[in-house]
């Protein structure tokens, strides 16, 4: 066997022997108190799910945004799945925040450090104001239900669905860091 025959061969065993470990690759911040149950270093998937709120009940255009981040995160390819239930753990909804100054926001219910609920909330109140093109929609509703699979923010700023004030406009679905943190946290 040739020397650079032997390289290849002996690089495909350390590929493969190497143990199934997350990569600390993406620095999360505001993470919160609690996480999902999963299993870890598994094959399976983790589902998580949904139920829509009073404000989302019929057609409209937030219903739609959510859908679409829905579809977006589960199109990832990470171990977690959002799934639809009547009674649902992630409560998707909607309200009129008259200058809170925010685009949305999401909480976690924790029982000890496990993740047994969310709210997922898009505000209203600023779209009525300027006016929000559909990505710019999408944007908030991907991101707040990022967090509705209890993570944080991302330090790298602007580059990341999950970061703090992304650019609506480009940042509209689940980036390569935002992958990244899913799977360095639910590995
Ligand atoms: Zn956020």
């Amino acid at each position: 066997m040739n020397a650079r025959l032997f390289a290849v061969i002996a690089a495909a065993l350390a590929f493969l022997l190497s143990p199934k470990l997350p990569v600390l690759a993406v620095t999360e911040i505001d993470q919160p108190p609690c996480r999902w149950f999963h299993y870890y270093g598994g094959d399976s998937a983790t589902y998580i799910s949904y139920r829509w709120g009073s404000n989302l009940q019929g057609t409209s255009l937030w219903r739609t945004a959510f859908e679409q981040s829905l579809q977006d995160w589960n199109n990832t390819p990470t171990r977690l799945l959002y799934y639809f239930d009547s009674y649902g753990d992630v409560h998707i909804n909607t309200y009129w925040g008259e200058n809170d100054g925010l685009a949305g926001f999401a909480v976690p219910y924790c029982s000890g450090t496990t993740t047994i609920a969310y709210d997922v909330m898009g505000n209203t109140y600023y779209d009525a104001l300027y006016g929000y093109s559909s990505n710019h929609r999408r944007s908030v509703t991907g991101h707040e239900l990022g967090h509705g699979w209890s993570l944080g923010h991302i330090t790298d700023p602007g580059t990341a669905l999950l970061g703090n004030n992304p650019d609506p406009e480009t940042y509209y679905t689940p980036q390569q860091l935002d992958i990244d943190l899913v799977n360095q946290v639910y590995w």
